[in-house]
Protein backbone atom coordinates (compact mmCIF):
# COMPACT_ATOMS: atom_id res chain seq x y z
CA UNK A 1 0.00 0.00 0.00
CA UNK A 2 1.25 3.56 -1.09
CA UNK A 3 0.71 6.90 -0.07
CA UNK A 4 -0.74 8.12 -3.72
CA UNK A 5 -2.40 11.46 -2.92
CA UNK A 6 -2.73 14.15 0.31
CA UNK A 7 -5.21 17.16 0.06
CA UNK A 8 -5.53 19.69 2.61
CA UNK A 9 -7.73 22.35 2.68
CA UNK A 10 -8.11 25.49 4.91
CA UNK A 11 -11.72 26.07 6.35
CA UNK A 12 -12.62 28.76 8.36
CA UNK A 13 -16.07 28.66 9.93
CA UNK A 14 -17.87 31.59 11.05
CA UNK A 15 -18.96 31.73 15.11
CA UNK A 16 -22.47 32.29 15.38
CA UNK A 17 -22.01 34.72 18.64
CA UNK A 18 -19.29 36.19 19.85
CA UNK A 19 -16.74 34.23 22.18
CA UNK A 20 -13.92 36.38 24.29
CA UNK A 21 -11.53 33.85 25.27
CA UNK A 22 -10.17 34.49 29.02
CA UNK A 23 -6.42 34.08 27.87
CA UNK A 24 -6.72 36.91 24.95
CA UNK A 25 -8.54 39.63 27.23
CA UNK A 26 -10.18 42.24 24.89
CA UNK A 27 -10.30 40.22 21.89
CA UNK A 28 -13.67 38.62 19.79
CA UNK A 29 -12.77 35.16 18.31
CA UNK A 30 -15.25 35.21 15.60
CA UNK A 31 -14.30 32.39 13.78
CA UNK A 32 -12.94 28.70 14.00
CA UNK A 33 -10.07 28.12 11.52
CA UNK A 34 -8.39 24.66 10.79
CA UNK A 35 -6.32 22.59 8.24
CA UNK A 36 -8.34 20.02 6.84
CA UNK A 37 -6.09 16.76 5.69
CA UNK A 38 -6.87 13.86 3.60
CA UNK A 39 -4.15 11.14 2.99
CA UNK A 40 -5.33 9.08 -0.03
CA UNK A 41 -3.92 5.48 -0.83
CA UNK A 42 -3.88 3.65 -3.91
CA UNK A 43 -6.11 1.12 -2.38
CA UNK A 44 -8.42 3.23 -1.83
CA UNK A 45 -8.51 4.06 2.45
CA UNK A 46 -8.09 7.55 3.14
CA UNK A 47 -7.07 8.48 6.41
CA UNK A 48 -8.29 11.97 8.05
CA UNK A 49 -6.49 14.38 10.40
CA UNK A 50 -6.99 17.86 10.55
CA UNK A 51 -4.72 20.66 11.71
CA UNK A 52 -5.49 23.39 14.57
CA UNK A 53 -4.12 26.10 12.52
CA UNK A 54 -4.86 28.09 9.16
CA UNK A 55 -2.18 28.37 6.46
CA UNK A 56 0.94 27.98 8.20
CA UNK A 57 -0.02 24.74 8.73
CA UNK A 58 -0.73 24.37 5.21
CA UNK A 59 2.71 25.43 4.37
CA UNK A 60 4.85 23.41 6.32
CA UNK A 61 2.58 20.24 5.16
CA UNK A 62 3.36 21.11 1.73
CA UNK A 63 7.07 21.94 2.37
CA UNK A 64 7.95 19.86 4.73
CA UNK A 65 5.19 16.47 5.07
CA UNK A 66 4.17 16.05 1.60
CA UNK A 67 6.98 15.32 -0.07
CA UNK A 68 8.17 12.52 2.59
CA UNK A 69 5.33 10.76 2.53
CA UNK A 70 3.72 10.17 -0.87
CA UNK A 71 5.08 6.55 -2.47
CA UNK A 72 5.38 5.23 1.25
CA UNK A 73 3.08 2.91 2.69
CA UNK A 74 1.16 4.72 5.61
CA UNK A 75 1.01 1.48 7.57
CA UNK A 76 4.69 1.61 8.73
CA UNK A 77 3.56 4.78 11.31
CA UNK A 78 6.58 4.64 12.81
CA UNK A 79 8.94 5.06 9.97
CA UNK A 80 7.14 7.85 9.26
CA UNK A 81 6.68 9.64 12.78
CA UNK A 82 10.74 11.67 12.31
CA UNK A 83 9.49 13.51 9.38
CA UNK A 84 6.85 15.18 11.72
CA UNK A 85 9.81 15.79 14.32
CA UNK A 86 11.73 17.13 12.07
CA UNK A 87 9.12 19.33 10.60
CA UNK A 88 9.20 21.44 13.29
CA UNK A 89 12.19 22.66 12.92
CA UNK A 90 11.40 24.31 10.02
CA UNK A 91 7.57 25.09 10.08
CA UNK A 92 4.01 25.10 12.14
CA UNK A 93 3.98 21.78 14.43
CA UNK A 94 1.96 19.02 12.27
CA UNK A 95 1.92 16.35 14.74
CA UNK A 96 -1.90 16.24 13.54
CA UNK A 97 -0.10 13.95 10.31
CA UNK A 98 0.42 11.34 12.37
CA UNK A 99 -3.50 11.12 13.00
CA UNK A 100 -4.38 10.56 9.36
CA UNK A 101 -1.93 7.43 9.26
CA UNK A 102 -3.91 5.55 12.17
CA UNK A 103 -7.13 6.68 10.41
CA UNK A 104 -5.84 4.36 7.72
CA UNK A 105 -4.59 1.47 9.53
CA UNK A 106 -8.13 1.03 12.23
CA UNK A 107 -10.02 1.58 8.78
CA UNK A 108 -7.78 -1.46 7.37
CA UNK A 109 -8.45 -3.65 10.48
CA UNK A 110 -12.38 -2.52 10.65
CA UNK A 111 -11.66 -1.16 14.46
CA UNK A 112 -11.77 1.32 16.09
CA UNK A 113 -8.09 2.79 16.99
CA UNK A 114 -9.27 2.81 20.79
CA UNK A 115 -9.46 -1.01 20.82
CA UNK A 116 -6.57 -1.58 18.07
CA UNK A 117 -4.20 -0.39 20.56
CA UNK A 118 -6.02 -2.80 23.26
CA UNK A 119 -8.66 -0.36 25.04
CA UNK A 120 -8.97 0.07 27.90
CA UNK A 121 -13.02 1.59 28.15
CA UNK A 122 -15.54 2.85 25.20
CA UNK A 123 -16.09 5.70 26.85
CA UNK A 124 -14.38 8.97 29.17
CA UNK A 125 -15.59 11.12 31.89
CA UNK A 126 -15.54 14.78 30.33
CA UNK A 127 -15.10 18.13 31.98
CA UNK A 128 -16.80 21.10 30.54
CA UNK A 129 -13.94 23.36 29.80
CA UNK A 130 -15.26 26.74 29.99
CA UNK A 131 -13.24 29.39 28.18
CA UNK A 132 -14.44 33.20 28.92
CA UNK A 133 -14.57 35.00 32.12
CA UNK A 134 -18.05 35.53 34.01
CA UNK A 135 -19.15 36.70 37.33
CA UNK A 136 -19.65 34.21 39.89
CA UNK A 137 -23.21 34.27 39.78
CA UNK A 138 -23.33 33.33 35.64
CA UNK A 139 -21.20 30.72 36.51
CA UNK A 140 -23.34 29.24 39.13
CA UNK A 141 -26.12 29.45 36.61
CA UNK A 142 -24.07 27.58 34.02
CA UNK A 143 -23.27 24.66 37.24
CA UNK A 144 -26.80 24.07 36.90
CA UNK A 145 -27.28 23.63 33.17
CA UNK A 146 -24.28 21.32 33.28
CA UNK A 147 -25.35 19.46 35.84
CA UNK A 148 -28.88 19.43 34.06
CA UNK A 149 -26.95 18.20 30.91
CA UNK A 150 -25.03 15.53 33.02
CA UNK A 151 -21.94 16.94 33.36
CA UNK A 152 -19.59 15.56 36.36
CA UNK A 153 -16.66 17.73 36.22
CA UNK A 154 -16.09 21.99 35.12
CA UNK A 155 -12.86 23.72 34.96
CA UNK A 156 -13.06 27.63 35.31
CA UNK A 157 -10.43 30.16 34.21
CA UNK A 158 -8.84 32.61 36.23
CA UNK A 159 -7.42 35.54 34.32
CA UNK A 160 -8.50 38.65 36.50
CA UNK A 161 -6.01 41.33 37.39
CA UNK A 162 -6.85 40.02 40.97
CA UNK A 163 -6.84 36.46 41.12
CA UNK A 164 -8.68 36.48 44.72
CA UNK A 165 -11.72 37.73 42.78
CA UNK A 166 -11.11 34.60 40.42
CA UNK A 167 -11.30 32.75 43.96
CA UNK A 168 -14.83 33.86 43.67
CA UNK A 169 -16.00 31.91 41.25
CA UNK A 170 -15.32 28.49 42.93
CA UNK A 171 -16.75 29.77 46.35
CA UNK A 172 -20.01 30.74 44.25
CA UNK A 173 -20.27 27.31 43.08
CA UNK A 174 -18.92 25.24 45.69
CA UNK A 175 -21.93 27.35 47.66
CA UNK A 176 -24.69 26.43 45.31
CA UNK A 177 -23.95 22.98 44.20
CA UNK A 178 -21.87 21.35 47.15
CA UNK A 179 -19.69 18.16 45.74
CA UNK A 180 -21.82 17.65 42.87
CA UNK A 181 -19.33 18.54 40.49
CA UNK A 182 -16.03 18.41 40.32
CA UNK A 183 -13.70 21.35 39.70
CA UNK A 184 -10.58 22.38 37.93
CA UNK A 185 -9.05 25.37 37.12
CA UNK A 186 -6.89 26.81 34.41
CA UNK A 187 -4.70 30.07 34.61
CA UNK A 188 -2.82 29.52 31.17
CA UNK A 189 0.16 30.99 32.51
CA UNK A 190 2.49 28.48 30.63
CA UNK A 191 2.42 30.52 27.01
CA UNK A 192 2.84 34.22 25.91
CA UNK A 193 -0.30 36.00 26.84
CA UNK A 194 0.00 36.34 30.39
CA UNK A 195 1.50 40.23 30.28
CA UNK A 196 1.74 40.78 27.04
CA UNK A 197 -1.70 42.29 26.19
CA UNK A 198 -3.26 39.51 27.91
CA UNK A 199 -3.69 38.55 31.49
CA UNK A 200 -1.79 38.90 34.93
CA UNK A 201 1.82 37.07 34.98
CA UNK A 202 1.46 34.63 38.51
CA UNK A 203 4.89 34.31 39.25
CA UNK A 204 5.65 31.68 42.15
CA UNK A 205 4.05 32.98 45.51
CA UNK A 206 0.84 34.55 43.60
CA UNK A 207 0.51 30.41 42.02
CA UNK A 208 1.05 29.08 45.65
CA UNK A 209 -1.35 31.65 47.47
CA UNK A 210 -3.91 30.33 44.62
CA UNK A 211 -3.22 27.11 44.61
CA UNK A 212 -3.70 26.79 48.84
CA UNK A 213 -7.12 28.41 48.51
CA UNK A 214 -7.90 25.67 45.29
CA UNK A 215 -7.08 23.05 47.58
CA UNK A 216 -9.20 24.37 50.67
CA UNK A 217 -11.87 23.92 48.27
CA UNK A 218 -11.21 20.98 46.97
CA UNK A 219 -10.61 21.75 43.53
CA UNK A 220 -9.00 18.73 41.58
CA UNK A 221 -6.38 20.25 39.42
CA UNK A 222 -4.39 23.59 38.78
CA UNK A 223 -3.40 24.07 35.23
CA UNK A 224 -0.77 25.79 33.82
CA UNK A 225 -0.14 28.55 37.15
CA UNK A 226 3.77 28.95 36.02
CA UNK A 227 5.99 29.19 32.42
CA UNK A 228 5.90 25.82 30.81
CA UNK A 229 9.87 25.49 31.07
CA UNK A 230 9.82 26.76 34.72
CA UNK A 231 10.47 23.06 35.65
CA UNK A 232 11.93 23.85 39.17
CA UNK A 233 9.09 25.98 40.17
CA UNK A 234 6.78 23.43 39.05
CA UNK A 235 7.93 20.66 41.17
CA UNK A 236 8.47 23.12 44.21
CA UNK A 237 4.98 23.76 43.68
CA UNK A 238 3.66 20.44 43.43
CA UNK A 239 6.02 19.35 46.87
CA UNK A 240 4.22 22.05 48.75
CA UNK A 241 0.46 20.83 47.93
CA UNK A 242 -1.63 17.71 49.64
CA UNK A 243 -4.97 16.91 47.32
CA UNK A 244 -4.55 19.48 45.07
CA UNK A 245 -2.99 18.23 41.24
CA UNK A 246 -0.84 20.24 39.18
CA UNK A 247 -1.76 19.84 35.51
CA UNK A 248 0.17 21.20 31.98
CA UNK A 249 1.58 20.06 29.00
CA UNK A 250 -0.50 21.62 26.32
CA UNK A 251 2.03 24.13 25.16
CA UNK A 252 5.05 21.38 25.79
CA UNK A 253 6.52 19.80 22.69
CA UNK A 254 7.42 16.43 21.69
CA UNK A 255 8.11 13.13 23.41
CA UNK A 256 11.31 13.71 24.84
CA UNK A 257 10.25 17.00 26.32
CA UNK A 258 7.48 15.00 28.32
CA UNK A 259 9.91 12.18 29.50
CA UNK A 260 11.49 15.67 30.84
CA UNK A 261 8.19 16.86 32.87
CA UNK A 262 7.80 13.54 34.47
CA UNK A 263 11.45 12.56 35.30
CA UNK A 264 11.60 16.45 36.97
CA UNK A 265 8.59 15.99 38.99
CA UNK A 266 6.49 18.80 37.06
CA UNK A 267 2.85 17.82 37.21
CA UNK A 268 0.16 15.12 38.84
CA UNK A 269 -1.52 15.21 35.30
CA UNK A 270 -0.08 15.31 31.34
CA UNK A 271 -2.03 17.08 29.03
CA UNK A 272 -0.65 16.48 25.75
CA UNK A 273 -2.45 17.21 22.61
CA UNK A 274 -2.82 15.26 19.31
CA UNK A 275 -2.76 18.35 17.28
CA UNK A 276 -0.23 20.30 18.96
CA UNK A 277 2.00 18.54 21.64
CA UNK A 278 2.93 15.46 19.97
CA UNK A 279 1.49 12.65 17.14
CA UNK A 280 -1.67 10.54 18.62
CA UNK A 281 0.33 7.30 18.87
CA UNK A 282 3.69 9.45 20.26
CA UNK A 283 1.37 10.02 23.25
CA UNK A 284 0.59 6.42 23.93
CA UNK A 285 4.44 6.27 24.87
CA UNK A 286 4.04 9.44 26.59
CA UNK A 287 1.22 7.75 28.29
CA UNK A 288 3.31 4.52 29.40
CA UNK A 289 6.02 6.63 30.61
CA UNK A 290 3.26 8.62 32.93
CA UNK A 291 1.59 5.30 33.93
CA UNK A 292 5.22 3.86 35.12
CA UNK A 293 6.05 7.15 37.34
CA UNK A 294 1.96 7.33 38.60
CA UNK A 295 1.90 10.57 36.44
CA UNK A 296 -2.04 10.85 34.79
CA UNK A 297 -2.82 11.92 31.41
CA UNK A 298 -5.84 13.81 30.43
CA UNK A 299 -5.64 15.52 26.97
CA UNK A 300 -5.90 18.75 26.00
CA UNK A 301 -8.26 19.70 23.07
CA UNK A 302 -9.23 23.04 22.00
CA UNK A 303 -9.49 23.78 18.11
CA UNK A 304 -12.13 21.48 16.47
CA UNK A 305 -14.04 18.07 16.73
CA UNK A 306 -11.35 16.37 14.73
CA UNK A 307 -8.39 17.01 17.45
CA UNK A 308 -11.20 15.89 20.53
CA UNK A 309 -11.83 13.15 18.23
CA UNK A 310 -8.43 12.16 18.45
CA UNK A 311 -7.81 12.85 21.51
CA UNK A 312 -10.88 10.86 22.54
CA UNK A 313 -9.77 7.46 21.29
CA UNK A 314 -5.94 7.96 23.13
CA UNK A 315 -7.77 8.93 26.37
CA UNK A 316 -9.87 5.28 25.69
CA UNK A 317 -7.09 3.78 25.43
CA UNK A 318 -5.11 3.81 28.36
CA UNK A 319 -5.03 2.89 31.46
CA UNK A 320 -4.34 6.16 33.49
CA UNK A 321 -6.89 8.71 31.90
CA UNK A 322 -9.69 10.28 34.33
CA UNK A 323 -11.09 13.07 32.47
CA UNK A 324 -11.17 13.88 28.70
CA UNK A 325 -11.04 17.81 28.09
CA UNK A 326 -14.49 19.03 26.38
CA UNK A 327 -14.60 22.35 24.99
CA UNK A 328 -18.19 24.03 25.40
CA UNK A 329 -19.19 27.58 26.73
CA UNK A 330 -22.90 28.96 25.56
CA UNK A 331 -23.53 31.64 25.70
CA UNK A 332 -20.62 32.20 24.01
CA UNK A 333 -19.88 31.51 20.10
CA UNK A 334 -17.87 28.75 21.48
CA UNK A 335 -19.95 25.56 21.84
CA UNK A 336 -19.49 21.78 21.45
CA UNK A 337 -21.83 22.86 18.10
CA UNK A 338 -19.74 25.21 17.23
CA UNK A 339 -16.08 23.07 18.23
CA UNK A 340 -17.44 20.64 15.87
CA UNK A 341 -19.43 21.95 13.07
CA UNK A 342 -17.41 20.00 10.17
CA UNK A 343 -18.82 16.72 11.65
CA UNK A 344 -22.06 15.37 10.38
CA UNK A 345 -21.86 13.39 13.95
CA UNK A 346 -20.90 15.55 15.98
CA UNK A 347 -19.12 13.80 19.77
CA UNK A 348 -21.64 14.48 22.33
CA UNK A 349 -21.59 13.68 26.92
CA UNK A 350 -24.46 11.31 27.78
CA UNK A 351 -26.66 11.55 30.95
CA UNK A 352 -23.38 9.80 33.17
CA UNK A 353 -21.16 13.18 31.79
CA UNK A 354 -19.24 10.40 29.23
CA UNK A 355 -18.04 10.85 25.91
CA UNK A 356 -18.14 7.41 24.10
CA UNK A 357 -15.82 6.32 21.10
CA UNK A 358 -18.03 5.58 18.26
CA UNK A 359 -17.99 2.31 17.42
CA UNK A 360 -16.90 2.63 13.86
CA UNK A 361 -13.24 1.99 12.22
CA UNK A 362 -10.45 4.01 12.41
CA UNK A 363 -11.07 7.74 13.84
CA UNK A 364 -14.58 7.24 12.96
CA UNK A 365 -14.70 10.49 11.44
CA UNK A 366 -18.05 11.75 9.73
CA UNK A 367 -17.26 14.81 7.69
CA UNK A 368 -19.97 17.76 7.07
CA UNK A 369 -18.78 17.56 3.26
CA UNK A 370 -21.20 20.43 1.98
CA UNK A 371 -20.65 22.43 5.18
CA UNK A 372 -16.79 22.27 4.64
CA UNK A 373 -17.25 23.39 0.91
CA UNK A 374 -19.33 26.29 1.83
CA UNK A 375 -16.61 27.87 4.24
CA UNK A 376 -13.17 26.35 2.44
CA UNK A 377 -10.78 29.36 1.86
CA UNK A 378 -7.84 27.42 0.03
CA UNK A 379 -7.50 24.02 -1.45
CA UNK A 380 -4.06 22.20 -1.78
CA UNK A 381 -2.58 18.73 -3.26
CA UNK A 382 0.06 16.61 -3.36
CA UNK A 383 -0.16 13.41 -5.73
CA UNK A 384 2.48 11.01 -6.97
CA UNK A 385 2.07 11.78 -10.37
CA UNK A 386 3.22 15.04 -9.78
MG1 LIG B 1 -5.37 24.66 29.33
Amino acid sequence: MKIERITWRVVDFPLARDFHPAWARGRNQPNLLMVLIEVQTDEGVTGIGAAHAGIEAAVAIERFVAPYFIGQDPTYVERLVPVLRDAEILGAPVYCMEMTLWDIVGKLAGLPVAKLWGGYSDRVVAYCATAEVRSPEQRVDDVHRMLAQGYKAVKFRFHLPDPRQDLKVVEAVRAAVGDRIEIMVDANQAGVEPGHGGHRTWGFPMALTVARELERMKVRWLEEPLPRHDYDGLRRLRDKLDTLAIAGGEDNHGLHEFKLLIDRGCYDILQPDALLSEGVGEMRKIAALAEVSRVEVAPHTWGNGIGLMANLHLAAAIPNCPFLEFPDDPPSGWTAAARDQMLAEPLVIDRQGCVRVPDRPGFGLVLDEERIARHTVSAHSVSSGD
